[in-house]
């Protein structure tokens, strides 16, 4: 070969598999309609053997595939294989972008610019995840991005109470190993916002059993314990000495059922940490290994805390794909958010915005495998 185009021949060796983790491939299908007609789209985002479909209603990560240590894929999130499945379960919040305010507000209610709000109360005395009709119940208007999709949601002033017209924006992209999120938000009035991701995660494939085995760490000194309808107390309390203390990896399972009230109180783990590094900057929020598939997730962050979730109220009485009967603790959220009830706690780390702010957080889901 001409020594010149030798040189071309080489260079385009060594451009394509850059070429082919630059950019993901994106396609686009129905997934349902919605009562009233409305077409419900759901995006497929491929990069190599990761593989995640969201779809419009709720913006949910529907199934997301990913390499074990053997390179087998299995599906990770819990769900459903069809539309219906979703429309027919108003609790689980499978997969979804909760708002407009993720977890809780005591007693459906606070103030704001000395004005009181009143919010739907759809979780005993409280309001959760954002009311009756959340985003999660919502259909975004999806498009196109490079690597990914992006969902817009405008949601009206007085929407579920909320003041202010806010127009929420959420791009979803696969990075090598990664699923990446970007939150974006603006709005007209004053108002409070907690967006984050509700997905279930079973690392040994979803509908294989329980996550109790799988080994949880989360960097993090403080929690905020909870009443008995799982509101802030107000304190930041230390994790050291108790069963929230997951600075060493430690299987879920291992003291889940310990005497202890906060896990009494929540049937499980549901608690918000307080992340130790500064707020805005990226962090590890957690990690957690599956023994027997190898599968590790590392979730890092631009907001304050998390919530570790383990399915303490799933019972068995879902149905979700292909049938699987998703248990108790049959998978487990890691919702990277503002602390619950922060408009009630003017100490906690500020959820409101205003007119001339954006709000902009990034969480990403990096996928690996341990021996
Ligand atoms: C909350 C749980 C709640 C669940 C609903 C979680 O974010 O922390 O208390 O039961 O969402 O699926």
């Amino acid at each position: 070969m001409h020594i010149k185009a030798l040189k071309w021949f080489c260079l385009w060796l060594t451009m394509v598999p850059l070429a082919s983790h630059l950019e993901a491939k994106v396609t686009k299908s129905v997934f349902g309609s919605m009562p009233d007609g409305t077409k419900v789209e759901i995006y497929t985002l491929e990069d190599g053997a990761l593989k995640a479909r969201i779809m419009t209603y709720g913006a949910r990560v529907v199934s997301l595939e990913v390499p074990d240590r053997t390179g087998k894929v299995a599906d990770i999130v819990l769900g459903y294989d069809s539309l219906d499945g979703y429309l027919s379960d108003p609790k689980s919040y499978f997969g979804a972008i909760v708002g407009r305010y993720g977890n809780r507000i005591a007693n459906a209610t606070f103030s704001l610019d000395g004005k009181r709000y009143h919010l739907p109360v759809n979780d005993g005395p409280n309001t959760l995840h954002g009311g009756l009709v959340g985003f999660d119940k919502l259909v975004w208007k999806g498009e196109e991005i490079p690597n990914g999709v992006q969902l817009t949601l405008v949601s009206k002033d007085g929407d579920q109470g909320f003041p202010g017209t806010l127009t929420a924006r959420v791009r979803y992209t696969l990075e090598p190993h990664a699923l990446r999120i970007e939150y974006i938000a603006t709005t007209d009035k004053d108002t409070v916002l907690n967006l984050t991701n509700h997905s279930y995660f079973n690392l040994a494939g979803e509908g294989h059993g329980t996550i109790l085995n799988h080994v949880v760490t989360i960097p993090a000194d403080r929690y905020t314990p909870v009443n008995a309808t799982l509101i802030p107390t107000g304190q930041l309390a230390p994790v050291a000495g108790t069963p929230l203390d997951f600075h060493q990896p430690t299987p879920i399972g291992a003291r889940i059922n310990d005497d202890n009230e906060q896990l009494r109180l929540a049937r499980g783990y549901d608690h918000n940490f307080v992340l130790n590094g500064k707020t805005s900057i990226m962090q590890v929020a957690a990690s957690v290994k599956e023994p027997t598939t190898g599968r590790v997730l590392t979730v890092e962050t631009t907001q304050p805390g998390v919530q570790f979730y383990s399915g303490n109220f799933l019972d068995g009485t879902l149905h979700g794909k292909k049938g699987h009967v998703y248990v108790q603790h049959a998978g487990l959220c890691l919702e990277t958010q503002h602390f619950p009830d922060s408009p009630n706690h003017p100490q906690f780390p500020t959820a409101e915005l205003k007119p001339n702010q954006t709000y902009h957080e990034v969480t990403v889901f990096k996928f690996s495998t341990a021996p």
